[in-house]
């Protein structure tokens, strides 16, 4: 299969493409590095089987794609943590709307219509007053705060792969991905698990927002990656939505204890102002996803994080 990657040099583009190449597909990786580094994809790059494209999605998708016949396309690029889509609010909006207009618009030039997977939020939830959340949940979100520019940006790209879907019969699939971790990562990206990590390790202070009492369910990469492929795998026209996550939910105190005790640290606990519109509660309800392509996370949170502080300590001292 010949895949092309939208942000595929992000945290988990970088991890999808080493998945896929290891399966013998050949990965084009379109990314312009807003959030990512080059080298979570130095090692990739060694493979003939991985090109690099540096590309803005805002702009139309470049017309030489055209003649390589991608197969699939995983629509990613985005920003994606708090800390980068609050500081450029509108780039976070066009990336998402602009953005993935032109994947679409790609798709309608391509001879043989690729099948599109785009990756989703739990954050099209907001700040849910259910809990688990499943698809049928149509949210609670704040449409002018300052998680709006990230959260209504997914929410207008799920209508527009929806609207390409009824008026083209393009083959979509919606994920909504729930809070993922792993190694990739960047250390400055502001996402609660890279920030403790990075703290005990460096020996800093750990900061939780707020009283430390709201919960996230957090999922180890491999486990979304096989959920991502499995489900572009599916023979039947099903765009989803469907949440992919792991439902072992905890506060946010827990975790940062967990952390504290993984890396043997000293580091103090100290608690700051939580952000405006910062969810009390996120866990996904997977049903849907195990129903259709059989998805289970296997890995437990302890073991998870085990290989991110390895990988940050690798990085740390390198
Ligand atoms: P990331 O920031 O590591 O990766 C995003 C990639 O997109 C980066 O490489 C960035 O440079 C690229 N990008 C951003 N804007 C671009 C643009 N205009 N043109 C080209 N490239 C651009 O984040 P991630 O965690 O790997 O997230 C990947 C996708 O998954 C995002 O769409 C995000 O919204 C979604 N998601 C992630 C999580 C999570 O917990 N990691 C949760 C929900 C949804
Ligand atoms: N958080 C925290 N300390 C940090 C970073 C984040 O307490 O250093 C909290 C944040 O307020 C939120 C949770 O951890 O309640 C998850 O934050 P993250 O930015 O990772 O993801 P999201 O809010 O998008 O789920």
């Amino acid at each position: 299969m010949k895949i092309l990657i939208t942000g595929g040099a992000g945290f988990i583009g970088s991890n999808l493409s080493k998945k896929l190449l290891e399966d013998g597909d050949e990965i084009v990786c379109l990314d312009n590095f807003f959030t990512s580094s080059e080298e979570n994809i130095k090692e990739l790059l060694k493979d003939k089987k991985f090109t690099f494209i540096k590309h803005d999605i805002i702009e139309a998708l470049p017309k030489s794609l055209l003649s390589l016949k991608i197969d699939q396309i995983y629509h990613l690029a985005s920003p994606a943590s708090p800390r980068w889509y609050q500081k450029e609010p509108i780039y976070t909006l066009r990336t998402n709307f602009e953005g993935t207009l032109n994947v679409l618009q790609f798709i309608l030039n391509c001879k043989n219509k690729p099948k599109i997977l785009f990756s989703s939020t739990s954050e099209v939830y907001g700040d849910p007053e259910v809990s688990p959340q499943s698809e049928k949940y149509m949210g609670s979100v704040n449409p002018h705060g300052i998680r709006s520019c990230y959260d209504e940006g997914k929410r207008v790209a799920e209508s527009l792969c929806m609207n390409f879907l009824r008026e083209y019969k393009l083959q979509i699939k919606i994920i909504r991905i729930f809070n993922t971790y792993g190694p990739n990562m960047e250390l400055d990206d502001g996402r609660v698990v890279s920030n403790f990590i990075g703290q005990t390790l460096l020996g800093k202070s750990i900061t939780i927002y707020g009283e430390g009492d709201q919960t996230r369910s957090f999922q180890y990469v491999d486990d979304l990656v096989e959920g991502m492929i499995s489900y572009m795998a599916l023979s039947e026209d099903f765009p989803g939505p469907v949440n992919i996550g792991n439902p072992n939910e905890i506060t946010i105190l827990e975790l940062a204890k967990i952390i504290k005790k993984l890396t043997n640290s000293n580091s103090k606990i100290i608690f700051e102002r939580l952000p405006q519109d910062d969810p009390k509660k996120r866990c996904p309800d997977i049903s849907l996803a195990k129903n259709k392509f059989n998805f289970s996370p296997r890995v437990d949170l302890k073991t998870g994080l085990i290989k991110t502080i390895e990988y940050f300590r690798e990085r740390i001292t390198h």
